[in-house]
Formats: structure tokens, C-alpha cells, sequence
């Protein structure tokens, strides 16, 4: 079924990953038989009875590239200060 792929980058330092926004791209599966499809028909008679797919697969994600550095996250947490405990 279909899907979409959300981009991230991976923060070396910290390990996270940081959403790369605006990047996602559907996976089309081709189906007639799934709802999200480009090759489902519009007026489809499946879909009334629900015998269509009706939701998406998990999103994937990918790692588009990596940065020595922390995540925007962490980067935060530093400024803050972590010496007043
Ligand atoms: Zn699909
Ligand atoms: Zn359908
Ligand atoms: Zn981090």
C-alpha cells in the first residue's frame, strides 16, 4: 500500500535525527484496489463496502545526510546552560 517518505538528517554528535520539512514524497503502490493510489478509480464501487484500502503504511524515514554536529534540539538544551544542577 502507500507511503511516504520523510527526510531527516542525522546529527552526529547526538545521534537524533532532524525532520527535514517540505521534503516528503508519496510511494505510490499502483493498486486499483487502495484507496490512496493514482491507479484507483475515482468513482470506485469497491470503496463504499470498505474492500478497498483505506489507510497508509508507516511513513519511511531517510537519512539524507549526516552533520558532525548536534540537533537543533540539543543545540537548544546546551545554550541553556546544564550547570545549575
Ligand atoms: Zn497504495
Ligand atoms: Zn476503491
Ligand atoms: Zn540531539
Amino acid at each position: 500500500m502507500c507511503h511516504r517518505q520523510r527526510f531527516y538528517t542525522r546529527h552526529a554528535r547526538c545521534g537524533h535525527l532532524s525532520y527535514i520539512a517540505g521534503g516528503d514524497v508519496k510511494v505510490d503502490c499502483n493498486s486499483a484496489t487502495c484507496a490512496h493510489s493514482a491507479a484507483h478509480p475515482a468513482n470506485c464501487p469497491n470503496c463504499p463496502q470498505r474492500l478497498c484500502t483505506q489507510w497508509m503504511r508507516q511513513a519511511e524515514r531517510i537519512v539524507r545526510n549526516t552533520l558532525p554536529n548536534l540537533c537543533p534540539d540539543c543545540t537548544a538544551n546546551a545554550a541553556q546552560g546544564t550547570g545549575s544542577a
